[in-house]
């Protein structure tokens, strides 16, 4: 833990988060609803280990990450099927593991391009701000279909 790094205070403080925040508590991470439900289904995957790149977890741990975010990524494809996963670890912003799960649609006017491009416009354009934050299902229905395919393809 790192007293100064933002998802390591967040992980502090799960229980005063919005439910529909929290979709899946994984052993070695917590999946995350994100802001940009225009990607429905769009999570951040954050270790609950703070290291800032994979190679300083060890094999277990990156294992359990990984596989992790391999089940959250077909969670999120099977319940709102995007023509393309987009899988995304950077951590220029927040140095502490954390991918980003886009699932891009097909109607996207900027589907052949990484979405940053679009989340920089939201930065400067409130109109693409409310864009890329809107969602065509309430965020709670969004966690609780990724739930409903965790609880059932999660490994026992
Ligand atoms: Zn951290």
């Amino acid at each position: 833990m790192d007293d100064s790094c933002f998802f390591c205070q967040k992980l502090r403080r799960l229980a005063e988060l919005p439910a529909d925040e929290v979709v899946w508590e994984f052993p070695s991470s917590v999946a995350f609803l994100g802001p940009w439900q225009y990607f429905a289904g769009y999570c951040i995957l954050v270790s609950r280990r703070h290291a800032t790149e994979l190679f300083q977890l060890s094999v277990q741990e990156r294992r359990e990450y990984l596989e992790e975010m391999n089940l959250l990524a077909h969670a999120i494809a099977d319940c709102f099927t995007p023509r393309k996963m987009n899988y995304e670890l950077l951590g220029n912003q927040v140095g502490h593991l954390h991918w980003h799960l886009f699932p891009r649609r097909d109607d996207d006017p900027d589907k052949l391009k990484p979405v940053w491009l679009a989340l920089n416009r939201a930065e400067r354009d409130a109109a693409e701000k409310t864009r890329l934050q809107a969602a065509s299902l309430p965020r709670a229905e969004i966690a609780a279909r990724l739930r409903a395919f965790l609880q059932k393809h999660l490994p026992r």
